[in-house]
């Protein structure tokens, strides 16, 4: 009998290292309680995502800095459930998406829902109450987070037909990589003649977006994606969003901007400490201008959070006077953990506690004030 006992919880414990392959159920979109609603609205929100920015790849980026991280000066944390609707593990189309419509869907989905049908945007529903809107990334400005905020195609891979989605919408400002998903391209057309036509100044390299002094940009600092920090790509994520948030002010509706630092989920898919820790640091230092507009402007919103973790990254040691850590992963691919979320500003108060990473999207819609129908 006692040997019988033994041998199910064996088998138990041998099915449940296989959880990774089992559906996860749809989880119930948060729905807002009067309580969530900010005490003082803001006029801008801008929500900044690292992607697979874990609560390690944040002490790492800590020790390394030797000093704290801007993002320490948030007052208000949270925490978001990144599960997709097919996988407890998500990727960061499905992330994004949640984020950007409320509403979760499958790995690999940019803005559509588990049917494939377009779902509405936050850059598409603000738009209709004339705030202005921007986007940006260090990855092509196709890849799947700043993808999911303008786009509606049943995979993150088509990036062909991504691009020829910001031609669908009113976006006021996007800088990132990518160019070449908008000139070299199948259909022969040069998307970049058709955005000037719309009314865009196309800008290539960073020095030219920051000369861009009013009016719509898409501006384009790589022709794919952007290089590490630790090849040279230097400050441009800081300079790029300084320069989104230049031209986004100038708007009397209040404006909603989304910087992606793209790279640390790299870092992290590479097993490479250093390689997270150099875009953490990058991401972080964005985050500090971010917030010194912010505590200046005094009606913005500043979120910070990531679509999911990755690699399973731990501390197994280091050296805090020398700035270093052992660096162990369990995997290089994302993983389920929960994702921090740091708020500041007015209606900052409502991103406390543990929530569903919808209920961000609806979290910042209510402090626009827009209610859905
Ligand atoms: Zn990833």
């Amino acid at each position: 009998m006692k040997s019988i006992y033994l041998l199910l919880i064996v088998g138990s414990y041998g099915f449940g290292s296989c959880n990774q392959d089992v559906k996860s159920e749809e989880p119930e979109n948060t729905i807002e309680t009067p309580e969530q609603q900010p005490k003082v609205k803001p006029k801008n929100i801008i929500f900044m995502i690292g992607d697979g920015m874990g609560l390690t790849q944040i002490t790492a980026g800590m020790i390394a800095k030797k000093d704290n991280l801007n993002l320490e000066r948030c007052p208000i944390i949270g925490l978001s459930k990144t599960e997709s609707a097919d996988n407890i593990i998500t990727d960061s189309a499905a992330g994004a998406t949640a984020f950007s419509t409320g509403v979760k869907t499958y790995n690999g989905a940019i803005g559509v829902g588990t049917d494939t049908l377009p779902l509405k945007n936050i850059i598409e529903i603000v738009e209709t109450h004339n705030i202005a809107t921007g986007l940006v990334a260090t990855a092509s400005i196709t890849h799947a987070t700043p993808a999911s905020f303008i786009a509606h195609q049943k995979s993150r891979f088509m990036d062909q037909e991504i691009a020829a989605d910001f031609l669908n919408t009113d976006i006021d400002v996007f800088i990132g990589g990518g160019k070449t998903h908008f000139t070299q391209r199948e259909d022969q057309q040069n998307l970049l003649k058709q955005l000037e036509e719309k009314g865009y100044h196309i800008a290539t390299g960073i020095e030219e977006v920051e000369a861009v002094g009013d009016g719509k940009l898409a501006g384009f600092i790589a022709d794919d994606h952007p290089v590490k920090m630790s090849e040279g790509r230097g400050d441009v994520l800081t300079r790029a969003t300084k320069a989104a948030i230049n031209l986004l002010v100038m708007g009397d509706k209040g404006f909603f901007l989304m910087v992606e630092g793209s790279q640390i989920d790299w870092g992290g898919h590479a097993n490479e400490s250093d390689y997270i820790i150099s875009e953490m640091i990058d991401f972080d230092n964005t985050i500090g201008a971010v917030l010194d507009f912010a505590e200046k402007n005094g009606e913005t919103l500043v979120i910070i959070t990531a679509d999911h973790e990755t690699g399973g990254y731990a501390i197994n040691g280091g050296d805090r006077a020398a700035g270093t850590v052992d660096g162990a992963f369990t995997t290089d691919y994302h993983t389920a953990t929960m994702v921090p979320v740091f708020a500041f500003g007015p209606g900052a108060e409502i991103f406390s506690g543990i929530y569903q990473n919808t209920a961000i999207f609806n979290k910042m819609l209510a402090s626009y004030g827009i209610s859905i129908e």
